[in-house]
C-alpha cells in the first residue's frame, strides 16, 4: 500500500488525552512512526496517577480489582493486537502491541496476558485506587444497604444498583487516532472499563471493529462509552465503512449514532466516538450533549477542544 510523504502530522483524542497527544506529536515531528506515537500517547495516559480510567489508577471491579483492557491497530498493514481483563501490570497498551507483534494472535485475556507482561520482564505492582471501591461502598452503608460481595456481584449484573446509587457508573478510556508524516494512521485505545463492573466484564476498547478500527485506505475510529452498546453495533468498523462506501465523515458518524440510539441504550449508557479520514478530517460524535474531544495538528501549537456531534434526526 503506497503511502504519502510529508503530510502534517495529526492526532485525535478524547478529551483526556491533552498529555499523550503533546508528547506523540514531538515523536510524530521527528518522523516518528504513527504506530509508535499512539503506544506512547497511551503509555504517558496510562503512567498518569491522576487519571482514574486509564492505567493503574483505573477503576477497580466490584472485587476491588482494576481489570485493563487495551488494543493497537496498525492502519498501514491491518495488524492489531488486544488485551482484556489484565490485573497488575498497568501498561497494558504495550501488551497489545506485543501481542501485536510478537504472538500469531489478536487477543489474549487475563491470564494469558499476563503471563506475557511477565516474560517481556514487566513488573507486576498492585493498583491504587481500591479506596474508590470502598468509597462505593460506603454508599451503600449510608443507604443502609449492606451487601457481600457476592451478592454484590449479582446485583451489578443487572446494573440497576450502581444506577441507583451514583447519577451514573463512572468510567472512561483513552482514545488516540494518529497520522504520521508518510500518512500511515495507527489507533490505540486503553481503559479500565465500566467502574464496579461484574468481575470478567470486557467492553469495546479491546474488540477490534466495536471500540477501534484503523485502515489507511478510509480512516481511524476509536470510542469511549458505554462498550456494550459499541459492541452491539460494531461502532468502529461500520463507521470505517460507511466511509468506504462513499460517506462524507460526518454523514458516516451520523449514521453510527442512529445505530446506537435504536438500541434504546439503558438509562445512563451513551457512547462517545472520534474518527479521522486519511486526509486528516476529524470529527466526534456523542449520544449526548456537550461532549468534546482533542485534535492537534503538527502546525498547531497545542491541542484544542472541538465539540462532538450529537444526532440530528432525519425527520
Ligand atoms: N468504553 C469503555 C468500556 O466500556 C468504558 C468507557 O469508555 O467509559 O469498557
Amino acid at each position: 500500500m503506497p503511502t504519502n510523504s510529508h503530510v502534517a502530522p495529526v492526532i485525535v483524542a478524547s478529551e483526556n488525552g491533552r498529555a499523550g497527544a503533546v508528547a506523540a506529536m514531538e515523536l510524530l515531528r521527528r518522523g516518528g512512526a504513527a504506530i509508535d506515537a499512539a503506544e506512547l500517547a497511551a503509555r504517558v495516559t496510562e503512567d498518569d496517577p491522576e487519571e482514574h480510567s486509564v492505567g493503574f489508577s483505573g477503576l477497580p471491579n466490584l472485587l476491588g480489582q482494576v481489570e485493563l483492557d487495551a488494543s493497537l491497530m496498525n492502519g498501514r498493514t491491518l495488524e492489531t493486537g488486544a488485551v482484556a481483563g489484565v490485573q497488575e501490570y498497568g501498561n497494558v497498551i504495550s501488551l497489545a502491541r506485543a501481542v501485536m507483534e510478537e504472538l500469531p494472535h489478536v487477543l489474549l485475556t487475563g491470564r494469558g496476558a499476563e503471563r506475557l507482561a511477565a516474560e517481556l520482564g514487566q513488573k507486576p505492582a498492585d493498583q491504587r485506587t481500591l479506596a474508590s471501591l470502598e468509597r462505593w461502598r460506603e454508599r451503600f452503608v449510608e443507604k443502609g444497604v449492606e451487601l457481600t460481595s457476592d451478592e454484590l456481584c449479582h446485583l451489578v449484573s443487572r446494573l440497576t444498583i450502581p444506577l441507583h446509587l451514583e447519577d451514573r457508573v463512572p468510567h472512561g478510556t483513552v482514545n488516540y487516532l494518529v497520522r504520521d508524516v508518510h500518512g500511515d494512521l495507527a489507533s490505540a485505545v486503553s481503559t479500565s472499563g465500566l467502574a464496579w463492573k461484574y468481575p470478567g466484564r470486557v467492553g469495546d476498547s479491546p474488540i477490534i471493529g466495536a471500540g477501534n478500527y484503523c485502515d489507511n485506505r478510509y480512516g481511524a475510529v476509536a470510542c469511549t462509552g458505554s462498550g456494550e452498546l459499541a459492541i452491539r453495533v460494531s461502532t468502529a468498523r461500520s463507521l470505517i465503512l460507511y466511509l468506504k462506501m462513499g460517506m462524507g465523515l460526518d454523514e458516516a458518524g451520523q449514521e453510527c449514532l442512529a445505530e446506537i440510539e435504536q438500541l434504546q441504550p439503558r438509562v445512563g449508557q451513551y457512547m462517545n466516538i472520534v474518527a479521522m479520514t486519511p486526509d486528516g478530517q476529524h470529527s466526534g460524535f456523542s449520544t449526548v450533549a456537550d461532549k468534546r474531544y482533542l485534535y492537534y495538528t503538527g502546525e498547531m501549537a497545542e491541542p484544542t477542544l472541538g465539540e462532538r456531534m450529537t444526532r440530528v434526526s432525519s425527520n
